[in-house]
């Protein structure tokens, strides 16, 4: 079995991997051809994190290795090749996040409708795409040749410098703007979010800039929880009524979460004191004591 998993995985890789970039190059206007370049892109990586892994041990390629039928997940992979104890594969922090955010990408273009401008997925594939021919040649022993033909490599090495350029081009554009707050964008990952724009200058993804309810901090919106699941609530007959809030509001940022929940905790605490204090209080009237 060890044996046929060695051909497929590594074939099905590369052929998928020449499936993406003939997609990429198909130069339409539309959105739908990088979609698949995406699709396909990513799928090429999980099949080589699997054969990556399938050489440190056959067995890894599987979810539970006490059971081997579900083959592991592409971000399971991911975590087994970094873990030093098991592929000590250098992975960087960045790579890894770049990595999560196209298979994101690839989820949510593969299960919903989607509104990403081509040159989104464009910029996410080029990404992948650099990253993967250095996973192949470093990881994996290949020569370039072997996975992709040297016109269409210059070709998307064009595009990846195009990349390059557009992320230069944003920062003089940062540079001209002045004094500006700059964040790291959640959509391309450059440091490229101008604040004051409420905008990326890259990959021009938009997103309201929120203060937190609770310590006024501001936020991306996305960023700010739900956190009401920390308050009391009254089960009314299955439904659930709000009953203490603690004076705070229903969402929070990640930096203040930790302190609102323990403030809440205490509060909860106290509360339960005083109420046992009281019952002790009446409980003495009622025997006279
Ligand atoms: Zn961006
Ligand atoms: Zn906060």
């Amino acid at each position: 079995m060890s044996g046929n998993h060695k051909l497929d995985l590594l074939n099905n890789s590369i052929s998928y991997f020449r499936e993406a970039v003939a997609c990429a190059q198909a130069e339409a206007p539309q959105t739908s051809p990088w979609k698949f370049a995406i699709v396909h892109v990513v799928q090429a990586m999980e099949l080589a994190f699997k054969e990556r892994l399938r050489r440190v041990h056959p067995v890894l390629i599987f979810e539970s290795v006490d059971r081997a039928e579900k083959t592991v997940t592409l971000l399971g992979a991911l975590a087994r090749l970094r873990n030093p104890r098991i592929g000590n594969v250098a992975i960087s922090d960045e790579e890894k996040a770049s990595i999560e955010k196209a298979v994101k990408l690839r989820n949510e273009l593969t299960h919903f409708e989607f509104d990403y401008s081509h040159e989104h997925i464009e910029l996410k594939f080029a990404e992948i795409f650099s990253f993967m021919i250095f996973f192949y040649r470093a990881h994996l022993d290949l020569e370039t040749s072997d996975f992709i033909d040297e016109e269409q490599h210059q070709q998307i090495l064009l595009l990846v410098r195009a990349r390059a350029e557009l992320i230069q081009r944003a920062k003089l554009y940062i540079e001209s703007r002045g004094n500006i707050t700059r964040w790291i964008c959640p959509n391309c990952n450059e440091t490229t979010f101008i604040v004051e724009d409420q905008q990326c200058c890259v990959c021009h993804h938009k997103e309201e800039i929120v203060e937190c309810p609770n310590c006024g901090v501001e936020n991306f919106e996305s960023d700010l929880k739900d956190i009401s699941h920390l308050f009391d609530y009254d089960d009314d007959e299955g439904l659930m009524r709000l009953v203490e809030d603690f004076g705070f509001g229903d969402t929070g940022c990640g930096e203040c979460y930790p302190e609102v929940r323990e403030k809440i905790e205490n509060a909860r605490r106290e509360r339960y004191y005083e109420d046992l204090e009281m019952e002790d209080y009446y409980a003495g009237k009622l025997y006279g004591a």
